[in-house]
């Protein structure tokens, strides 16, 4: 018998996994839930490293993303007159680098959107074959109840529907409610694991003159500003903050109104451009906020549900390697499910064991995160000086070890029927 697969999340996780259990086997009957009613196509530039743009080749999808690149042509460190301290270029694919920009970057709604479409059409030949199986994407609802036997996961969605799985893939991002559902409440708050950096991300009318590079910009008290125009028609703003920690996570839970009342008090003073960007932001429609946090799970899965993406082993924007976990975690758990057929509790150990280098390696943040946030002005001097060093001798500031492509290697899952 084909799986009955529910699959929480339309984000990018959930999508790329479809689209893998689908090639490996039309029988498959997938459900994919998404709270939002319709795509969620918010957010920023996203990029992809290494093993990501090999998985996008197996996925079919790499000419498509090439054609979908926002061409940004490299980042600079500016001071508060906007002057350059520090530029670095554009980083390869595969090879380490220090600064912003990669060879892949996209918009994040073009990406979910091309995963969310790849899956449809690939389900397209899916019903032209006339098998059993399908993909099915139920928007404007949520999961709220889970409980499991051996066999199978009895589920209740948010419109009061109960139906039964034989198994649910947690793709609900860094929040997850089906984690705290199915391992409870303890577990996924010690897997919570802060930065205590806080982030908000929106986007603001492009000026003339505004080219292709990203500018970043440290204000003392523990703030940092990226904006990234790209060749986009709007500029993406991107604010971090150590500051007012506790404001902030208040906020959260209150209304967008309220979330930029307490981003624009912390910025107000922060030079610059900050008069431009905190007048987009009390405009702007698109803003999403979170505390940046990494999801450390002891073991990524619990009886018939399984832990997919950020909702696993979320690394933070900081580390840039989100999507690759997304990627690699969708087609390493579609390959184990394929390889043990329907016994699901040896694929799901065998993702648990497969999936841990990798994701070890893409969670390595820089050991002193908040030296990219100094709290004192000599402190913002001391790192611009640190970073014109960096673009000036590369060897001189460790780089994230997690950006090494050599630390393992991808594996092959004949299994997935992949051209
Ligand atoms: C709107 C949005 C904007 C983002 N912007 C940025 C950005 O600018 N920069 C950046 O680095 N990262 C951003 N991210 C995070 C980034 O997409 C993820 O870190 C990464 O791509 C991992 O993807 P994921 O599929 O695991 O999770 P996500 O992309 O977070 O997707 C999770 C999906 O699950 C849905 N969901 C959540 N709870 C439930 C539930 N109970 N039932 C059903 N569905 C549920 C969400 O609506 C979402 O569509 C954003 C995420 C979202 C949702």
């Amino acid at each position: 018998m084909p799986l009955n697969v529910l699959i929480v999340g339309a984000g990018v996780a959930g999508p790329a996994l479809a689209i893998f259990l689908q090639g490996s086997n039309p029988s498959y009957n997938i459900t994919v839930l998404e709270r939002a009613p319709s795509l969620r196509t918010a957010g920023q530039q996203i990029d992809f490293k290494n093993q990501a743009v090999d998985v996008m080749k197996k996925m079919g999808i790499l000419e498509a993303v090439k054609s979908l690149c926002v061409h940004e042509i490299g980042s600079e460190i500016v001071d508060s007159n906007g002057k350059g301290v520090a530029s670095f270029g554009i980083t390869p694919a595969g090879q380490q680098g220090r600064g912003l920009t990669s060879e892949y970057e996209i918009m994040r709604g073009d990406l979910v959107n091309l995963l969310y479409e790849t899956s449809l059409k690939q389900n397209e030949k899916v019903k032209q074959l006339g098998k059993e199986g399908g993909l099915v994407y139920e928007f404007g609802k949520s999961l709220e109840d889970l409980a499991q036997d051996d066999n199978g996961v009895d589920v209740t969605f948010s419109d009061g529907q109960k139906r039964r799985y034989d198994i649910v893939v947690a793709a609900d991002g860094y929040g997850s409610r089906t984690r705290r559902l199915a391992f409870g409440q303890e577990a996924n708050d010690e897997a919570f694991k802060s930065t205590g950096v806080h982030a908000a991300y929106y986007s603001i009318p492009r000026i003339e003159g505004e080219g292709g590079v990203a500018k970043i910009y440290n204000a003392h008290g523990r703030r940092l500003i990226v904006l990234r125009p790209s060749d986009r028609p709007v500029t993406q703003v991107l604010l971090f903050t150590m500051a007012e920690e506790e404001k902030l996570k208040k906020c959260y839970k209150e209304s967008v109104e309220k979330q930029k009342e307490a981003f624009a008090e912390i910025f107000k003073d922060a030079g610059w451009q900050s008069d431009r960007l905190l007048k987009g932001l009390k405009t702007c429609t698109d803003l999403y906020v979170n505390e940046l946090a990494q999801i450390k799970m002891k073991q990524l899965h619990t009886g018939r549900v399984v832990l997919l993406g950020d909702a696993g082993y979320c690394p933070t924007p900081f580390t840039g390697m989100g999507t690759l976990g997304c990627f690699v975690g969708a087609y390493v758990l579609a390959g184990e499910l394929a390889r043990h057929g329907n016994n699901v509790s040896k694929a799901f150990s065998a993702y648990n064991e497969t999936i841990k280098t990798p994701v070890e390696e893409l969670q390595k943040l820089p050991s002193l995160l908040g030296v990219f946030l100094p709290s004192s002005r000599v402190g913002v001097w001391i790192l611009r000086n640190l970073m014109w060093a960096a673009s000036k001798f590369e060897p001189l500031i460790p780089r994230s070890q997690g950006e090494d492509p050599k630390r393992w290697k991808l594996p092959e899952y004949p299994e997935l029927n992949l051209k």
